[in-house]
């Protein structure tokens, strides 16, 4: 099988006017991504997200990628990553750059997909590891809106659908930080694992202040408290508060997540497979992470495709430091629960997050079907 197309599709779909939503560093009006679409000769199709501003990582892809991976077998794919980062495709100059990386994540995700449908095994099968059949979803939700929301509303719609752990987001002064949390233990319940996003609204200094004064409703984990270049601010809240810490979604390339690890900056480490480099790239930081026993949970705000090669990773990785069927807690893995048709529209059986569990697809490759005339309404270029 060789690779004979590269396509890069962006796709957007606004917001209504007033409907803006996000963390609290900021809101966004539209949910955007891009797709990429590999043939090859044989006509299988690959699909792989990358999870950037679409117009310009669409650039990128076919610009920078296509010429170095048309010609090329799927089975290729674990070496892309590397002939970014020596210059061999963009130049070594650039290739450590965050829109560099998620163009190499579509590409390189898409391969896997080809190699999976080539081959007629799901993606978890081919990375080996335990295969575990279903995640526990958790919400991400409650988020900052633009118009007046009760924060109870979003956390009991999610509750409604079964989900029985949640993320959601804070940073905007002790008070308001402590009135969600509260507001999502009251719903949620006393066993729900809990988890709270910063979007690195806060100094270390608010950051310790604000864990400390959650510290009663025991929060599973305590997500980019600071900014994610500020690494001595890791450090020094790591060092006050009893609660672990979680980044990922703002760090590029196995360099900066092996500084995450090695000096013990967080607890979990969150690769998104829209972003991160690809499926090599994302086993390679899991099988560092077990190096300092750090936890990996994929971040996940991806279309329907990003989210499937999410899924498909997570089913792949080591119970590390567990002992099998001895986990304290279960795997959790991100649901967005915010507006996103990118997200259910564009596969032809969506994932399913209700009821508590989510199955991870078992069929080749990402294990689901992208709808390609549900592509065009959302399709920017
Ligand atoms: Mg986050």
């Amino acid at each position: 099988m060789e690779i004979t197309a590269v396509k890069a599709i962006p796709l957007s779909h606004d917001l209504e006017e007033g409907r803006s939503f996000g963390g609290t560093r900021g809101m966004t009006g539209s949910r955007e991504t891009t797709l990429v679409r590999l043939e090859a000769d044989d006509g299988t199709v690959g699909w792989g997200e990358a999870f950037a501003s679409p117009r310009a990582v669409a650039a990128l892809v076919e610009d920078v990628f296509a010429d170095a991976v048309i010609g090329l077998s799927p089975l290729a794919a674990p070496s892309l990553a590397e002939r970014v980062y020596t210059g061999d495709i963009g130049g070594y100059d650039t290739g450590r750059q965050a829109f560099v990386q998620c163009a190499l994540t579509g590409i390189e995700v898409a391969m896997w997909d080809l190699r999976g449908k080539q081959l007629g095994v799901p993606i978890h099968k081919l990375l080996g590891g335990r295969g575990i059949e279903s995640v526990v979803p958790y919400a991400s939700t409650m988020y900052v809106t633009e118009w007046d929301q009760d924060p109870a509303e979003p956390m009991e719609a999610a509750a409604e659908e079964g989900f029985t752990a949640a993320k959601i987001k804070i940073g905007r002064g002790l008070e308001d930080d402590r009135h969600r949390v509260e507001t999502a233990r009251e719903i949620l319940g006393d066993d729900a694992h809990i988890m709270v996003d910063y979007n690195g609204n806060y100094t270390p200094r608010q950051a310790v202040k604000s864990i400390n004064n959650l510290s009663s409703y025991d929060l599973t984990w305590v997500e980019e408290p600071v900014p994610p270049e500020n690494l001595s601010g890791y450090r020094e809240i790591k060092n006050r508060v009893d609660v672990p810490l979680a980044a990922g979604e703002a760090h590029f390339g196995r360099f900066e997540f092996k500084r995450l690890i090695d000096e013990q900056l967080v607890d979990v480490i969150q690769p998104n497979l829209g972003q991160c480099g690809g499926f090599a790239e994302a086993q390679f930081l899991a099988k560092l992470a077990t190096t300092e026993n750090v936890l990996v949970r994929p971040h996940v705000w991806n279309s329907g495709v990003g989210t499937a090669a999410a899924l498909q990773f997570a089913a792949s990785l080591p119970d590390y430091p567990n002992a099998p069927e001895m986990a304290p807690e279960p795997f959790l893995f991100e649901f967005d629960r915010s507006e996103n048709p990118l997200r259910h529209d564009i596969l032809e059986t969506p994932l399913d997050p209700t009821g508590g569990s989510l199955s991870v697809p078992q069929k080749s490759g990402l294990g689901v079907t992208v709808d390609e005339t549900a592509l065009e309404r959302y399709r920017i270029g």
